[in-house]
C-alpha cells in the first residue's frame, strides 16, 4: 500500500522533540515517506529572520529547542493549510488554547483518509460541558483521533534520556500500531491502552496538580507536603475522570500517562516552576507576567486548565468534591493567597 505522510501541527518545545522522534523513524521505516512536515506558527526572531527559515537552514528550532538537530528530513512550513493537505497522519501538538482556531482553519482541507493523534494536554469547556481536545479534533475534522501522553519533559527526551509514553486508542488496533511504530525509539518506549479519555484526562489534569506542587515548593513546605499534594491530586484526577467518563480504567493511572507524568511534572515542569515563583512573590505577579518572563514564548497549560476544570465543577455542583482543583484556580486568580493550598487538608472528601 502507499506510504504514509506525516505532518506535525505545532513546533514548540514538545512539538520540536516530537518532530525529532518521528523523523528518526520515518527514515528507518519503509511504510513512511522520509519527509516530516512541521507547521510552524511564524515568528520574526530578534535578528529579523523568520523562524521557519532558520529552522530549514540550521535544522534547529533555535527559539523553542535550541542546540538540538531535528533531522534533515524535517521541513518547517509556515502555511497551515499547505502543511496538512497531503498528509494522512496528523500529529497535533500545540498549546490547547489554539486548537479551536486551528481546527476551523483546516476543516474540509485535509485528506479523507487522514488519521490524527493529539499530544496536547488540556480541554475546552463548552455550554454542553467539557470537550477533550481529541474530541474537538474528531468532531471538527470528522476523523479518528488517538492520544499520546506520558512522563515526557521535552528537554530530557531531546537529549535521548530514557522515558516512556502511553498511547490511548479507541478501537482500531492497526492504526494504534502504526502510531506506536512512528513514535517508539530505543529511548522512548511507547505502550498503548484502550482508554482515550483516561489517558487524555491524566495528561490534562496533572497540570493543575503541578501548579499546587509548585506553590508548596515556593512556600518551602517540604517533601511530605508535596507528596501529600501529589496523592490528593491523583485521587482528584481519578475521581473527576471517572465522573466525566465512567469508561475510564483504574489501570490507566498506573501507566506513564498517569502517576509517572504527575511525578515528573511536579518535580521539573514549567507549571511547577512558574507556580513556585508565584508563591515566592506572594501572588503579586500574575501567572501571565511570570509566563512571559520565565518561559521565552513557551506556554503554561495548568492555569487555564484549572479555570476550565473550575467551570465544569461549578456547573455540575461538584466544587466540594474537588478542594485541590478548586483551590488552585482560586489562588491563580487571586481570590485566595498561595498558602491556602493546604487549607482543606482536614476535610478531604471520601469518594
Ligand atoms: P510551547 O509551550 O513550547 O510553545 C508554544 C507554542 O505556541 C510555540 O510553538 C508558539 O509558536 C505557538 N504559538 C504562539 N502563539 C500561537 C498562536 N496564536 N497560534 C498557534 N500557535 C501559537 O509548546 P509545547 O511545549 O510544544 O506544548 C504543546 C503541548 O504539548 C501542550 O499541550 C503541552 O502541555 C504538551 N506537552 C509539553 C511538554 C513539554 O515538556 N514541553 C511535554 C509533554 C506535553
Ligand atoms: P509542563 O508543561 O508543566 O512543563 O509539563 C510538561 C509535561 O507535560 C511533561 O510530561
Amino acid at each position: 500500500s502507499a506510504k504514509s505522510r506525516v505532518t506535525i501541527i505545532g513546533s514548540g518545545n514538545w512539538g520540536s522533540v516530537a518532530a525529532k522522534l518521528i523523523a528518526s523513524n520515518t527514515l528507518e521505516l519503509n511504510s513512511f515517506h522520509d519527509e516530516v512536515r512541521m507547521w510552524v506558527f511564524e515568528e520574526i526572531l530578534p535578528n529579523g529572520e523568520k523562524l521557519t527559515e532558520v529552522i530549514n537552514r540550521t535544522n534547529e528550532n533555535v527559539k523553542y529547542l535550541p542546540g538540538i538537530k531535528l533531522g534533515r528530513n524535517v521541513v518547517a512550513d509556515p502555511n497551515l493549510e499547505n502543511a496538512v493537505k497531503d498528509a494522512n497522519m496528523l500529529v497535533f501538538v500545540t498549546s490547547h488554547q489554539f486548537m479551536e482556531g486551528i481546527c476551523k482553519r483546516i476543516a474540509g482541507k485535509i485528506r479523507e483518509d487522514a488519521e490524527a493523534i493529539s499530544l496536547i494536554k488540556g480541554m475546552e469547556v463548552k455550554k454542553e460541558g467539557p470537550c477533550m481536545i481529541s474530541s474537538l479534533i474528531s468532531e471538527q475534522l470528522g476523523i479518528n483521533c488517538c492520544v499520546l501522553m506520558g512522563a515526557n519533559i521535552a528537554n530530557e527526551i531531546a537529549l535521548e534520556k530514557f522515558s516512556e509514553a502511553t498511547i490511548g486508542y479507541r478501537k482500531d488496533k492497526e492504526i494504534m500500531e502504526k502510531w506506536v511504530q512512528l513514535f517508539n525509539t530505543p529511548y522512548f518506549i511507547v505502550s498503548a491502552v484502550q482508554d482515550v479519555e483516561g489517558v487524555e484526562l491524566c495528561g490534562t489534569l496533572k497540570n493543575v496538580v503541578a501548579i499546587a506542587a509548585g506553590l508548596v515548593d515556593g512556600l518551602d513546605m517540604g517533601n511530605n507536603t508535596k507528596a501529600a499534594i501529589m496523592r490528593i491530586g491523583l485521587r482528584e484526577m481519578k475521581a473527576l475522570s471517572k465522573l466525566l467518563f465512567p469508561s475510564v480504567k483504574d489501570s490507566t493511572f498506573f501507566e506513564s500517562c498517569g502517576v509517572a507524568d504527575l511525578i515528573t511534572t511536579c518535580l521539573g515542569g514549567r507549571n511547577r516552576k512558574c507556580a513556585k515563583a508565584f508563591a515566592r512573590n506572594g501572588g503579586k505577579k500574575s501567572f501571565d507576567e511570570l509566563e512571559a518572563e520565565m518561559l521565552q514564548g513557551q506556554k503554561l497549560q495548568g492555569v487555564s486548565t484549572a479555570k476550565e476544570v473550575y467551570e465544569v465543577l461549578c456547573h455540575r455542583g461538584w466544587l466540594e468534591l474537588f478542594p485541590l482543583f478548586s483551590t488552585v484556580h482560586e489562588i491563580c486568580v487571586g481570590r485566595l493567597p498561595p498558602k491556602a493550598i493546604t487549607k482543606y487538608f482536614d476535610h478531604i472528601p471520601k469518594y
